[in-house]
C-alpha cells in the first residue's frame, strides 16, 4: 500500500504555492512598513511553555497539542501557536533589556493542532502574525489592528468585519468571573463536559461554547461591559475612537472572549464572508496580554499581537476570485533545445547566461528529436524556444523562436546581453508583427 499524507495536513503544489508566496510576501512587506522585523522561533518547544503561556483552560492545551516524549524523556510539543514561543525567545535572549521597547516582531510558519479536520480547519496550517511587546500606550492596540487591517486591504479583502471587545484588566475580569460563576451555578449541571471543566478553570471560556443548547443559556449570562473598571472602560473607548478616526470599521461584540487564556483588555477577530455567501469565520485574530512575558519568566511588561490563518486567507482570495491559480503567471520564458548531445555544453552555457539576466529558463537535457522538444516546450507553455544545433555552436549564435507567432530570429551570443530584453518585450505581445519577428 502506498503511503499517504497525515490526516489534517495538506500538500501545497506549484501554482498554489505561488498564491501562498503572494499572500506571505505582502504580509511581510506591510509589517516592515510598520517597522516590525522577523523572528523565527523553533517549531519544537518544551510542553510546559504552552501549558504556562497559553493556559490550562484553553482548548489548545487541553485537547489539541502534539505532545510527545523525546529520546531523553523530555516532554516536547510542536507549537500550536507562536505567541508563547516568541515570549520565550524574548525572555531567553533578554531582548527587553538590550533593545528599545516596544519590541516589534512578525513571524510566519506552520503550527500544529490536533483538531477535527474539516473545511478550512487543518492539523498543520500556517500562521502569519505580529507581536508588539513592552509598550505601555493603548495606541499599540490601534497600531496592531491598523497593521492587520492594512494587510487585509492590500490583499483586496474588502468584506472583512472586525469584531472587537475588551476583557478588561485583572480587577474587571475577577469581578466578571465571580458574576459568571454565580450565574452558571444553577445551569452548569445541564451543560457540556467542556463547559463543566471551563467552569472550574476559567468560566469566561464558557461564553465561547459552540453547543447550541449551551449557547441558549449563555445568551442570558452577565455582560463583561457591566463589570469593567473605569480604567478599562476608558482605555477601550480610546482604542475605539482612534479606530474611528482612522476609518477602520469595527463591530463591538461583547461575547468575544478568544480561545487562549493570556488575553486581557482589547481582543479582536477578523471575520470574512465571501461574495458567494461562504462564511469563513475568523481569518485572523488577536489581542492584548498584560502578564504573558512574566508568565514565561521575564519582566511584567504587556504586549499585543494578532495571527492570520494563511490557508484561510488563500481560500478567501480564491473564492472571491481576487486571485486564483489561473491568474498566476508562472510561464517559463525560454526553453533551450540542444540538437544532439555534442551541443549540450554550449546550450547549457546559453541557458545559464540568460538565467543570469533574470529570465526563467528551462533546458532539455534528455536526448530528444526536435519535434519532441517542441512538443515539450508547448506542454510547458514556454514563451520562446532557443534552438542550438551544430551551426549555432560553430558560429556562437542562437535561434530564438516565438512559440505564439512561430516567428524566429537569429542572435549572436555577444548580442544576448544587449538585445534579449527588447526581443522579449516586443515579441511577447506582437503576434508575429514586430521588427524581430517579421
Ligand atoms: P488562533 O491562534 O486560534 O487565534 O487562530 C488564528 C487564526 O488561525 C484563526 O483566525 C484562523 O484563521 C487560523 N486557524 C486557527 N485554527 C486553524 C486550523 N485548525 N486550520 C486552519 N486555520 C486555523
Amino acid at each position: 500500500m502506498s503511503i499517504i499524507n497525515v490526516k489534517g495536513t495538506h500538500d501545497i503544489i506549484g501554482k498554489e504555492s505561488e498564491l501562498f508566496h503572494y499572500v506571505e510576501s505582502l504580509m511581510r512587506l506591510i509589517s516592515k512598513q510598520y517597522a516590525f522585523s522577523e523572528v523565527r522561533p523553533p517549531v519544537l518547544e518544551h510542553s510546559e511553555l504552552f501549558v504556562r503561556g497559553v493556559g490550562e483552560s484553553s482548548d489548545v492545551v487541553r485537547k489539541e497539542m502534539y505532545t510527545f516524549l523525546d529520546k531523553g524523556e523530555r516532554s516536547l510539543t510542536l507549537r500550536p501557536e507562536f505567541t508563547a514561543g516568541i515570549m520565550r525567545l524574548i525572555v531567553q535572549n533578554k531582548l527587553y533589556a538590550t533593545n528599545d521597547l516596544p519590541l516589534k516582531y512578525f513571524y510566519l510558519g506552520p503550527v500544529f493542532r490536533y483538531e477535527r479536520p474539516q473545511l478550512g480547519r487543518y492539523r498543520q496550517f500556517n500562521q502569519f502574525g505580529v507581536e508588539c511587546v513592552g509598550g505601555n500606550s493603548y495606541f499599540y492596540d490601534v497600531e496592531t489592528i491598523s497593521l492587520a487591517y492594512d494587510i487585509l486591504k492590500s490583499l483586496k479583502l474588502n468584506n472583512v468585519v472586525i469584531k472587537i471587545n475588551t476583557l478588561g484588566d485583572e480587577e474587571s475580569r475577577n469581578n466578571y468571573r465571580l458574576a459568571l460563576k454565580e450565574f452558571f451555578k444553577e445551569h452548569i449541571i445541564d451543560m457540556c463536559e467542556d463547559c463543566k471543566q471551563r467552569y472550574e478553570l476559567n468560566p469566561l471560556r464558557i461564553l465561547d461554547c459552540k453547543v447550541p443548547e449551551d449557547q441558549e443559556i449563555v445568551k442570558n449570562a452577565p455582560k463583561m461591559s457591566d463589570y469593567l473598571t473605569n480604567e478599562s472602560k476608558e482605555r477601550f473607548q480610546r482604542v475605539l475612537s482612534a479606530l474611528e478616526q482612522l476609518e477602520i470599521p469595527y463591530i463591538v461584540d461583547d461575547g468575544l472572549v478568544r480561545g487562549l487564556d493570556y488575553y486581557s483588555e482589547t481582543v479582536f477577530e477578523f471575520h470574512y464572508t465571501s461574495q458567494n455567501g461562504n462564511n469563513y469565520g475568523a481569518i485572523g485574530a488577536g489581542g492584548h496580554y498584560s502578564h504573558l512575558v512574566k508568565e514565561v519568566g521575564g519582566p511584567d511588561i504587556p504586549g499585543i499581537g494578532f495571527s492570520f490563518g494563511v490557508e484561510r486567507i488563500v481560500s478567501v482570495l480564491k473564492d472571491d476570485n481576487i486571485l486564483n491559480e489561473e491568474k498566476i503567471d508562472d510561464r517559463v520564458d525560454f526553453y533551450v533545445m540542444p540538437i544532439g548531445e555534442e551541443n549540450l555544453n554550449y546550450a547549457y552555457e546559453i541557458a545559464r547566461k540568460i538565467r543570469h539576466l533574470d529570465f526563467s529558463v528551462d533546458i532539455c537535457l534528455e536526448k530528444a528529436k526536435v519535434p519532441a522538444m517542441f512538443k515539450r516546450a508547448e506542454k510547458k507553455n514556454v514563451r520562446f524556444a532557443i534552438i542550438i544545433g551544430e551551426n549555432e555552436v560553430k558560429e556562437r549564435k542562437i535561434i530564438i523562436k516565438n512559440l505564439a507567432s512561430q516567428q524566429q530570429i537569429e542572435l549572436s551570443e555577444d548580442k544576448i546581453f544587449s538585445d534579449i530584453y527588447d526581443i522579449y518585450d516586443q515579441c511577447f505581445s506582437c503576434d508575429g508583427d514586430c521588427e524581430n519577428c517579421r
